[in-house]
């Protein structure tokens, strides 16, 4: 899969969320490995350097600090589940996240629950 079809399906599921993330990420580092989905970046899942960026990105966003243990990681892979708790970051699975967040509009963004 090309970085651009990556991007493309990700931007497409922030819009079909309203745009509900406040992070976008993905693995941009050696595009031009033979088979990118091997190829080992500090970033990549289950390693947690993504996460260190994501947090990063929110913090700049909204100019706050973002604890990391107050995140919640919705995924749907087992490298998902692993990259959660190398981080020491609560885990749902996709599947249950949308199957009990029936409205997006009423979950409270990381930086309000920070705030509080
Ligand atoms: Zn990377």
């Amino acid at each position: 899969m090309s970085i651009e079809a990556v991007m493309q399906g990700m931007m497409r599921t922030q819009w079909m969320c309203d745009g509900i993330f406040d992070a976008v990420c993905f693995c941009r580092h050696y595009p031009t490995a033979d088979d990118p989905e091997k190829a080992q970046c500090w970033c990549r899942k289950p390693k947690i350097g993504m996460l260190i960026d994501a947090t990063r990105m929110i913090e700049r966003k909204y100019d706050c600090v973002c604890p990391p243990h107050l995140a919640l990681f919705v995924g749907d892979r087992t490298e998902d589940q692993e990259c959660a708790a190398n981080a020491g970051i609560d885990f749902m699975w996709a599947q249950e996240w949308r199957d009990t967040v029936p409205d997006i509009s009423t979950i409270k963004l990381p930086y309000e629950r920070y705030d509080e």
